[in-house]
């Protein structure tokens, strides 16, 4: 039986976002404002807990670090997109994170006087990477959670699957979703929702992302109405393990790794001298490919060729102290031990840039009621290319400001009525429809597609026409999407039903992605074009905005804020 839940605010998704979120409006609220955080898993089994590296944060001023500089950096990494209002309104909020962080217990690495210890990343001109370890997400989370227990006004819904939101008159209203083990379809009503989902890494067969990111928040928000922003940005990871693209951390380099080509050499030293390893990540992923492509790699399984991250150099004093989880992940996974051999990795597909599109504020555009914060929101923090550990940052600081608007939005409002049309319609479009849908297409060889789409037609080096096909070929997923048979008709547990749902969204993201990468005609960050090699400032110094139509999306573009930093050419 349907059941109706409320609740002052919803959160969708209880990654670090998420949890920082309620936290905020816990805080704020004296314990008084009734949440709800929903979570298609156990809480803690979130994304998020497997981020390694660190969160960016200027922490030394006297010695030498500014709020400029943190700026400066983030916005040439950005190749420019990012909105430079954002962008200062984030870098001087995250040392209070740090520091809130600290007072909330997180065990962060520190220096032998006992000061919070920072350590060098890419596109980062001062060690800024605040760390634990190489589990920095993990003790994030741990910490965000403990925290949030000393507050009662929290619900947990654990293993629920958000199918929908429901918006009307441009007004958040509530959602629907799926209590996944018993399989009953329920509503929820809320005056605001944060969506704090995450990103898309599955749609990729080599991502560092878990199985469950799956671009689920992202796409329920295109299909209700709120435009996507810059979606064709997907970052590549320089590293990622061979063969299965588990992540090696940046923070191998960042503590002095080398990356050698099959003959040996240190070969980015031909693509950004002064930078080197700790160049940003688009530039040492092309810069990857470019060597493989021309013979300097090795050969790998599965098309996969690599080149090595050496850490040989550095002693195993220093990996077992500062990067024990990547020794533990090597040597699990492909019986190499880093201390005495190199490790082999390629680019791998990491991070979404773009995302459901908002203000400054993390507003959601366009509708009443709704935030996002975390990978899933996009208010143009990293523009065309993200800096490594700024976006666990980015989740603490806009999880805050999130927080802290949806609890001022909320007051003196009531919960509304939907009409109970809509919720009939999604009722009948996952029992009726979905369930009984008894076609030919299996669900898993249409998610294989999808994976495999991208990865051939949307890599670190992309063409006109290697888009055009690959948006003719996610256009066939979509026809034979309509076709599929859930072949598990039961309730509990339907977990065949729940990557059928994921599927759906996923196809709707990738369409998006490709087709704003098509349109796009230039190279700028993390969208490297072989048939338009430059940046074009002239034409395309703007972000896509992309809205939902049933026959697929409508774009239209918007200016870049510029405040400070004109753009120049990026050299490392
Ligand atoms: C291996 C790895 C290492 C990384 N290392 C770093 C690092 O060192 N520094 C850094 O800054 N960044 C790092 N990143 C990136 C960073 O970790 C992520 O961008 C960030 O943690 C995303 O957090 P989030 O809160 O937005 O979402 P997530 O942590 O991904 O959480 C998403 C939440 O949404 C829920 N959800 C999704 N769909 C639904 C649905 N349909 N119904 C209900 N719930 C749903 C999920 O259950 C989950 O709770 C790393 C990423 C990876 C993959």
């Amino acid at each position: 039986m349907s059941e109706m839940f409320t609740h002052d605010i919803l959160i969708l998704g209880s990654g670090i976002a998420g949890l920082r979120a309620a936290l905020e409006i816990s805080m704020k609220s004296d314990g008084k404002v009734d949440v709800g955080i929903i979570s298609k898993l156990q809480l803690m089994r979130s994304h998020s807990v497997a981020a390694e590296g660190g969160t960016a944060a200027v922490m030394r001023p006297e010695e030498g670090d500014s709020f400029d500089l943190h700026a400066w950096d983030t916005i040439k990494g950005s190749d420019f997109l990012s909105d430079q209002d954002v962008v200062y309104r984030f870098v001087k909020r995250m040392p209070d994170e740090i520091r809130r962080l600290d007072r909330w217990g997180i065990p962060w690495s520190r220096k032998p006087d006992g000061r919070i210890d920072q350590r060098a990343f890419g596109g980062h001109g001062y060690p800024r990477a605040v760390f634990a370890a190489d589990k920095t997400g993990f003790f994030e989370m741990q910490t965000l959670y403990d925290t949030l227990l000393q507050y009662d006004n929290v619900t947990r819904y654990d293993e629920w699957f958000v199918t929908s939101l429901i918006i009307e008159d441009g007004v958040f209203k509530g959602v629907t979703a799926i209590d996944i083990p018993t399989g009953e379809f329920h509503i929820f009503k809320a005056k605001a929702i944060i969506i704090a989902s995450g990103g898309i890494g599955r749609v990729s067969g080599f991502t560092t992302y878990s199985y469950t990111v799956t671009g689920d928040g992202v796409a329920m928000a295109y299909r209700a109405g709120i435009p996507l922003k810059d979606m064709e940005f997907v970052q590549f990871h320089p590293t990622g393990l061979i063969p299965t693209g588990i992540l090696i951390t940046e923070a191998c380099r960042g503590e002095g790794g080398y990356l050698r080509n099959s003959k040996g050499e240190r070969f980015m030293e031909r693509y950004a001298p002064s930078r080197m390893e700790l160049a940003p990540r688009d530039i040492i992923s092309r810069s990857i490919i470019t060597e493989i492509n021309e013979g300097r790699g090795f050969p790998g399984p599965n098309d996969l060729d690599y080149v090595s991250l050496d850490l040989t150099h550095l002693g195993e004093g220093m990996i077992n102290e500062r990067l024990g989880f990547i020794r533990e992940l090597t040597m699990k996974f492909v019986g190499i031990d880093p201390v005495n051999e190199v490790i082999p990795i390629r680019p791998v597909l990491h991070y979404l840039m773009g995302g459901i599109d908002t203000n400054i504020d993390g507003k959601a555009s366009g509708v009443e009621g709704v935030w996002t914060a975390g990978e899933a929101g996009c208010e143009s923090l990293h523009g065309a290319n993200r800096l490594g550990t700024n976006s666990t940052a980015e989740c603490l600081v806009y999880g805050g400001i999130t927080g802290n608007e949806a609890l001022k939005y909320i007051d003196g409002k009531e919960l509304r009525d939907f009409s109970k049309d809509a919720v009939q319609k999604e009722k009948d479009r996952l029992f009726k429809d979905m369930l009984k849908r008894d076609g030919k297409e299996s669900v898993y060889e249409l998610r294989a597609a999808v994976r495999d789409i991208i990865d051939k037609h949307m890599s670190v080096y992309r063409t006109g026409e290697k888009m055009e096909e690959g948006l003719k070929r996610i256009r066939e997923v979509k026809e034979r999407y309509k076709n599929i048979t859930v072949r598990d008709k039961s309730k509990a547990y339907n977990t065949d039903l729940v990557f059928a749902l994921e599927l759906g969204f996923m196809i709707d993201v990738a369409e998006v992605l490709i087709e704003g990468g098509l349109r796009r005609k230039e190279s700028r960050g993390g969208h490297a074009r072989l048939d338009y090699t430059k940046r074009d400032d002239e034409h395309w110094l703007k972000h896509t905005i992309a809205k939902y139509t049933p026959d697929g999306p409508e774009f239209e573009y918007s200016d870049v804020t510029i405040t400070t930093w004109k753009p120049i050419e990026r050299k490392y």
